[in-house]
């Protein structure tokens, strides 16, 4: 059966000290619930190797925000997937509409990016959605469909298994417009019926699926509740522990 997730973003905020406090809060809040979804926290690489040493990486998963296109050599400022590995890190977002947006990442990319991931045991946390006027116009399905299409469907149906995704409306990412529940499950069930149509239905069952939008602990509820929807990947509200945690708790 696939799992439900809550997975923190925490993008480009906080110093390492600020980020070693909040690894460590959410990491005490795990002590004292018994939560029924994983949860994990991807932060800034600077973050990876100190926020190791101070959680339980056994009940708060850690990953990365993104990795390079390349396994090593001559790429200045680029961390590469089994240097994100190192830090003992389990995940890696892969494909975040920021970096498509304003990093440039492609399919061509994004792929050689899965590939280094999986080689290095590191779970891809795919991300994938639509901008306000795709949305508007109604091509949203076939542009969710291309995203998985272009980057995914080289990979075996082994290596697809091993794949998280995430579905992130563009135009709900940090304005606070939130895709409604009913929203949420019209994509995410059509989302998993693309990925049937490739894999088969086991794969399909069997894929976890998150939201991704202006996720809070007062909506997390009724989008979590949607049969398609396996849970969340969470900026804003990742970056406190009170917030974060009332996401985990929705579950
Ligand atoms: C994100 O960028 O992954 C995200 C979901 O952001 P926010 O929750 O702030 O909309």
């Amino acid at each position: 059966m696939r799992k439900n997730i809550v997975a923190g973003n925490w993008k480009m905020n906080t110093t390492l000290p600020e980020g070693v406090k909040l690894a460590e809060e959410v990491n005490n809040a795990l002590k004292t619930v018994e939560p029924k979804c994983d949860v994990i926290i991807c932060v800034p690489f600077t973050h990876l190797f100190p926020v190791n040493n101070v959680i339980d990486t056994k009940k708060l998963g850690l990953g990365a925000e993104n990795c390079a296109d390349h396994r090593s050599g001559a790429y200045t400022g680029e961390v590469s997937a089994p240097m994100v590995a190192s830090t003992g890190a389990q995940y890696v977002i892969l494909g975040h509409s920021e970096r498509r947006q304003y990093y440039g990442e492609t399919a061509e990319t994004l792929k050689e990016k899965v590939r280094l991931a999986l080689d290095n045991n590191l779970t891809p946390i795919f991300c994938i959605g639509e901008v306000l006027e795709q949305r508007e116009n109604g091509t949203y399905f076939d542009v969710v469909k291309a995203q998985i299409e272009d980057a995914l469907f080289n990979l075996s149906a082994e290596d697809f298994s091993k794949l998280i995704l995430a579905y992130e409306p563009v135009w709900a990412i940090g304005t606070g417009k939130t895709a409604t529940d009913d929203q949420a499950q019209e994509i995410h069930a059509f989302i998993r019926k693309t990925i049937e149509d490739k894999y088969g239905k086991e794969v399909a069952e069997n894929t976890s699926i998150l939201y991704g939008g202006s996720c809070k602990p007062g909506n997390a509820k009724a989008l979590f509740a949607k049969p398609d929807v396996d849970g969340g990947l969470i900026g804003g509200a990742a970056l406190d522990a009170e917030s974060f945690m009332g996401i985990v708790t929705a579950f």
